[in-house]
């Protein structure tokens, strides 16, 4: 009973009594197949479907870059978790950013974006849509009166993301929302550092939702993919055509990997932010240590927002220790359980040095990041072991 193309019960604005987070994480678009019994969703490692007659397709599938019954599955959970009505998935979050920009821009459009966007999503804009004539503003969008004044006649869509990557500088996304209502604007947000766990955008107001599936959803280190979730059909079918005409799409068993890292999401989150709490704390009482960027800690500047729209904080802290850049390298160097490594959400912590490593593309921009920061993806191990590693580094 896997159709291409079905309405799933559990959708945020049809059923207000829906279940639970972690209860669609395990069960939303997901049953036992009626054939084996199979608990668990097949990975449907095929590129084309049998035909009863031509154009007779069994349950609306005809080729693999338009649908994947792995892929449907994993898509009903997204839309569930984000409560959107729609989710597409995505080769990888890049996959995933790039769809929703130029879908909705042309030559001449103007994209508003954070100042301390994720890396990757500064390139593309600086890189690459510019030479398609596409313009951006970069600002500080924890200004909602900043974003409001950098708004044209041309600009078609606010980029934001909140926290961001890596300074964990927090918007306002009830705010974002109606400006970009006002202003005709779409609205979209990075939802990465957050996951639907903490903090539901569309909820909030935002047109269209984008994951890095890689990080938090996946959750294990072990793939990469992207997800797009909006409750708006006209936007979802635009995405779909564009996904499927340049063919941006996850592979089955990538995709069945990330339906089976969202099932432990909500517990894992927990985990997460219990871990990052507790370094946090350590890190503000350490005398090696210059400032600590967290939205859970009271002094930062997004606290009162983050409080307001997230369930809890995250796992993800930056922080600079004094001695700038080469007391920062040599930190990130004598760690051992923080493996240093890009990237972030999965299972195991890590430690990186944005400057050189993650946002080495924004050197010279105005979304260059301090040399003297460093990192943490906060794993779920036990945090006893992460603080002596951790400390120890400090303290030599
Ligand atoms: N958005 C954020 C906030 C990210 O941190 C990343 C990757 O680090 C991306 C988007 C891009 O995702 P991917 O690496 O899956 O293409």
């Amino acid at each position: 009973m896997l159709k291409a193309q079905r309405t799933y019960p559990w959708r945020m604005a049809e059923n207000t009594a829906r279940p639970g987070f972690e209860t669609r994480a395990i069960h939303a678009g997901q049953q036992p197949d009626p054939r084996t019994g199979a608990v668990i969703t097949p990975i449907y490692a095929t590129s084309t479907f049998a035909q009863d007659g031509v154009g007779g397709t069994r349950e609306g599938y005809d080729y693999a870059r338009t649908a994947n019954p792995t892929r449907t599955v994993l898509e009903e959970v997204l839309a569930s978790l984000e409560g959107g009505a729609h989710a597409l998935s995505f080769a990888s979050g890049m996959a995933a950013s790039d769809t929703v920009l130029r879908s909705v821009c042309r030559p001449g459009d103007h994209i508003v974006l954070p100042n301390d966007a994720y890396g990757g999503t500064f390139r593309l804009l600086d890189k690459v849509l510019t030479g398609w004539g596409v313009e951006y503003s970069a600002v500080d969008e924890s200004d909602v009166d900043g974003v409001r004044a950098a708004i044209r006649p041309n600009t078609k869509v606010i980029w934001c993301e909140t926290p961001t990557n890596p300074l964990l500088g927090v918007a306002d996304i009830a705010a974002l929302a109606e400006l970009a209502r006002n202003a005709g604007v779409l609205l979209a947000v990075d939802n990465t550092f957050a996951t639907p766990y903490l903090q539901n955008p569309l909820e909030l107001g935002a047109d269209v939702v984008v994951h890095s599936t890689t990080k938090y959803l996946g959750g294990h280190s072990d793939v990469v993919g992207g997800a797009v979730i909006t409750s708006n059909t006209e936007l979802h079918e635009q995405f779909a055509f564009l996904r499927n005409s340049a063919g941006s799409v996850p592979g089955p068993f990538d995709t069945w990997l990330t339906l089976r890292g969202l099932k432990t999401l909500g517990v894992r989150m927990d985990r997460h932010c219990d871990n990052a709490e507790r370094i946090v704390e350590a890190l503000r009482a350490h005398s090696a240590v210059r400032a600590v960027y967290y939205p859970g800690l009271a002094e930062h500047p997004g606290h009162e927002v983050a409080a307001k729209q997230m369930r809890r904080f995250g796992g993800m802290v930056s922080f600079a220790p004094h001695g700038g850049q080469r007391a920062a390298l040599d930190v990130a160097a004598r760690t051992e359980l923080f493996i240093l490594a890009e990237s972030l959400g999965g299972i195991e912590s890590l430690i990186e040095h944005p400057g050189q490593m993650t946002h080495a593309s924004t050197t010279g921009s105005p979304l260059q990041v301090p040399d003297d920061l460093l990192r943490l993806s906060v794993g779920i191990e036990d945090v006893r072991d992460l603080l002596d590693d951790l400390l120890g580094a400090l303290d030599v």
